[in-house]
């Protein structure tokens, strides 16, 4: 548990993306999640400060390119990249992983997701059924691309510092 990786967001952040989410309804939205991620003692709570931690505290809504298959497909193109990292580096942070939608279909990473996966960032997966947002759930490739891991997602009630 200790070392198990863990995705902190606040609960607006997570409003944010299932609202997202249910506003492209049935089409899949897309975006960036942008934070800090590290062995960072000012951003964790008291007690874990030693636990490696990431934290989202901002998004980047991206439009959904993919004109083939917007159902169920997103792509993030270089472009999307370039642009989420000057938005990022504007607010002083990074880009911790990327998120999508799951239109009618659980919050389960597709073999598509898999295979358009990068190691080390978290892509965070938001299933939403009949145009409500319902169960979200964050994954990490590992750097061998053999695993496709499930971190826990942290909601807090207030907003980072
Ligand atoms: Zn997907």
């Amino acid at each position: 548990m200790a070392t198990a990786p863990s995705l902190r967001m606040s609960a607006e952040i997570a409003q944010q993306i299932r609202h997202h989410g249910a506003e492209t309804y049935p089409h899949e939205c897309c975006g960036a999640l942008l934070g800090r991620d590290g062995l960072d003692g000012l951003i964790t709570s008291a007690g874990n400060a030693q636990l490696p931690m990431r934290e989202v505290v901002a998004l980047f809504p991206l439009v959904n390119r993919r004109d083939d298959s917007p159902r169920n497909r997103f792509s993030i193109t270089a472009e999307d990249v370039r642009e989420a990292e000057k938005v990022a580096r504007g607010k002083k942070l990074d880009i911790v992983g990327w998120y999508h939608s799951h239109p009618d279909h659980p919050a389960k990473p597709s073999q598509y997701d898999r295979d358009h996966a990068w190691p080390w960032y978290s892509y965070v997966i938001v299933s939403v059924a009949n145009g409500k947002p319902a169960e979200m759930t964050s994954w990490r490739l590992s750097d061998d691309r053999a695993d496709y891991a499930c971190e826990e997602i942290a909601i807090r009630d207030h907003a980072a510092r």
